[in-house]
């Protein structure tokens, strides 16, 4: 086993770049404003983390600044700088098993669907990642999934020889940029019914340019259900996590008002609305109408100021929880010691960045279950799978265990015990953190 201390940080090359406000497009550079010069647009910073690093260790080049604003005009809250294109794809290709959901949702999504909207009789679900929802559907419904990511489009068609699934129309398409321009080869969407965007429109850089050639390009009575996380859940739902709300895969961050408000502006009407429990998921039911420049109203603004700041007080009280956790640990230990890491996703360059981990004199070694990350480094510290590590440093080492992950953590847990590894070298950062 070779452990190894964390390597300096090196000035990373440009993946982002500014963008106007998603909803009022304050700092439109064709307006006023030079497009550098987010600043002068007087948005209001409320999180800012430089170089940070996108997952594996890449020459310094995926180093991102990682800032969170409200719009100085509207009030929205969003991620700017944005990632460019190169960027955006390269995040979703290296994010692996940190991103997705948890087995069993398609078929409340799918139910819901069914109970809301009775009698429709075809679904477009754009981000349709391998097609579980739809797969969830009755096959009397004709379907179709869209997504940017190649890899999932495949793992979708896979199951091709399940006739039921292979009645599915999977296209791998950019929803955001060539399906909709209508001039190419591929422009317009399929004649649907039902249009589902489950947890997408947070990622997406120019929300209301999607929500508009939806708008556009829809039928008549065409109905769109939208799933989105909401600050106004996020003190309860983010819950102890220190990544929470605002991670660096949302380039959008919704309230409730400012779904409500960016529909309305898209010619999107809100019919119904549902917290989905368990998590933080606030699903709507839009039908198309005629688009209403009414913005989010002053005391609605006030809500989620008040949401905002609650939530980021909280955050802060998490991040020192977990601190308060390491440094104990390091009280305890005489250092240099060697440190186990469970986790090489986005909570460990979280606790590379927040708290004094690896400042400290030891030497650590990551591993994580998910393939994708097995093999790389991250900050020059190997991360190998757990079957790489010999079963004796599991069962005999004396070796500190920490568990980076929010959602994870239990199963990491029950994982490390199954190995043999000694309840009191596993440090677990949250108490009884809620599964996503
Ligand atoms: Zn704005």
């Amino acid at each position: 086993m070779k452990y190894r201390r964390l390597t300096p940080k090196s000035s990373g090359m440009a993946l982002q770049r500014d963008r106007p406000c998603p909803m009022c497009r304050n700092g439109q550079p064709s307006v006023t404003i030079p497009a550098s010069d987010s600043a002068s647009r007087h948005d209001n910073v409320l999180l800012c983390i430089e170089d940070f690093q996108c997952y594996e260790d890449l020459e310094g080049k995926n180093r991102v600044v990682h800032r969170i604003v409200a719009c100085g005009q509207c009030g929205f809250v969003y991620t700017n700088p944005c990632y460019t294109p190169e960027g955006f794809t390269w995040l979703f290709e290296k994010a692996g098993k940190s991103y997705g959901q948890s087995a069993g949702r398609c078929h409340e999504q799918a139910a819901w669907l069914l109970q809301h909207i009775p009698g429709s009789e075809s679904v477009l679900d754009i981000g349709c990642g391998a097609g579980a929802f739809l797969k969830a559907l009755p096959q009397g419904i004709t379907r179709y999934g869209i997504d940017i990511d190649a890899a999932s489009i495949n793992d979708a068609c896979y199951n091709d020889a399940d006739e039921h699934n292979a009645a599915i129309h999977f296209i791998n398409a950019d929803l955001t940029n060539t399906f909709f321009e209508p001039d190419t080869a591929q422009g317009g969407i399929p004649d649907v019914a039902t249009i589902t965007l489950f947890h997408v429109l947070e990622h997406i850089p120019d929300p209301q340019k999607t929500l508009l050639n939806l708008r556009a390009q829809c039928r008549d009575n065409a109905a769109l259900i939208v799933e989105v996380p909401v600050i106004d859940r996020a003190t309860t739902e983010q819950d102890q996590d220190i990544v929470g709300f605002y991670t660096i895969q949302h380039l959008s961050h919704f309230s409730k008002a400012s779904l409500h408000a960016m529909l309305r502006r898209c010619g999107w009407r809100v019919k119904f609305s549902d917290d989905i429990s368990g998590y933080n998921g606030y699903r709507v039911l839009a039908i198309a109408d005629s688009q209403q420049h009414q913005a989010v109203s002053s005391s609605e603004r006030q809500g989620d100021e008040a949401a905002t700041n609650d939530y980021l007080m909280q955050w802060r009280r998490n991040v020192a929880q977990v601190e308060t956790v390491l440094s104990t640990l390091l009280a305890s230990i005489v250092t240099p010691v060697d440190i186990i890491i469970w986790g090489a996703g986005q909570h460990t360059e979280y606790l590379c960045h927040l708290t004094g981990i690896f400042n400290s004199e030891c030497r650590f070694l990551i591993v994580d279950s998910d393939p994708l990350k097995q093999g790389t480094t991250l900050h020059g510290i190997a991360v190998l799978a757990p079957d790489a590590v010999p079963e004796k440093l599991w069962r005999d080492g004396t070796e500190p265990i920490i568990i980076s992950s929010y959602g994870g953590q239990p199963q990491i847990e029950q994982q490390l015990l199954q190995r043999g590894v000694a309840q009191q070298r596993i440090i677990s950062l949250y108490k009884q953190p809620n599964a996503y």
